[in-house]
């Protein structure tokens, strides 16, 4: 059963409020240190191809890749977000060390994303050197040749794979109509980026992805796309949804060495 379908009262509740603008913090993360973020999407909706059952920005529909066009007038332009990055690095009071691709939902599906990725990349040379740009992606552009030859500019590619199979997937991450589970596992084989990380937020729950089941499966694929690093997390927040259940850091510690050891993948829990 679609466990998703059980608790609808929750399924527009939004629990970390969307990003304001094109450019947010200095955020520190656990995995990043201190990272500027920089939102391509809307700001009073999540853009997103998938639509995760944990996630925080709120529980709306996926949006297909192909169909992001029709939505080109409600996104930021280049000029937009090359005047707003020159403007937060002018201000900024403190070292950052990233400067991170994130915000209200998934930052490939902006159509203009390579572009926008040639002109930060050309900003951070010029001003910000010892900056590195990092993107946090659910790996569903990843089939488009344009999308990826962007990714590889990029310092720190974090792609999510959360689950080891088609069924889980669906499960987790409701994916828009078209987007494969199966292609996106070639895709993340086929990417071949010197620094790629695999990320996956794990939880416990009924059918969830802590399962070993799910962990030998989920193994075998890393084992495949042989990243240089994988990162588990769990909820940072209690969830929307009352039926996935937080992690102790020793349930992903536990998790990761196992992971680890099938993987023959360096996994690291945060
Ligand atoms: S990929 Fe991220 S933004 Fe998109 S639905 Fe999942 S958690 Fe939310």
């Amino acid at each position: 059963m679609d466990n998703s379908r059980k608790i609808e009262g929750f399924e527009n509740r939004r629990v970390l409020p969307l990003q304001k603008g094109n450019i947010y913090g200095p955020v520190k993360s656990r995995r990043l240190g201190s990272s500027l973020g920089l939102n391509l999407l809307p700001r009073s909706y999540k853009l997103c191809s998938f639509n995760c059952i944990y996630c925080q920005y709120g529980l709306n529909p996926p949006q297909s890749p192909d169909m992001v066009s029709a939505l080109y007038d409600e996104l930021p332009t280049v000029s937009a977000i090359k005047k707003a990055i020159l403007a937060a690095l002018a201000s900024l009071r403190e070292k950052i060390d990233y400067i991170t691709f994130s915000g209200n939902g998934e930052p490939t599906l902006h159509p203009d994303f390579p572009a926008i990725v040639e002109v930060v990349r050309d900003i951070r040379d010029r001003y910000a050197s010892h900056v590195k740009l990092a993107i946090l992606s659910n790996s569903t552009t990843i089939n488009k040749p344009e999308m990826v030859e962007a990714l590889m500019q990029l310092d720190t590619p974090i792609m999510k794979l959360d689950a080891g199979s088609e069924k889980l997937y669906k499960r987790i991450n409701r994916p828009a109509g078209g987007v494969d589970f199966n292609k996106i596992v070639e895709g993340l084989i086929e990417f071949n980026h010197p620094n790629l990380i695999i990320q996956a937020l794990i939880m416990g729950g009924p059918d969830l992805n802590a399962s070993d089941d799910n962990i030998i499966k989920w193994a075998s694929l890393l084992e495949k796309i042989k990243p240089v690093e994988v990162q588990i997390y769990s909820l940072d927040r209690p969830p929307a949804r009352p039926d996935i259940i937080k992690l102790s850091r020793k349930e992903l510690e536990e998790i990761a060495g196992r992971a680890s050891e099938l993987s023959g993948v360096p996994v690291r829990a945060f």
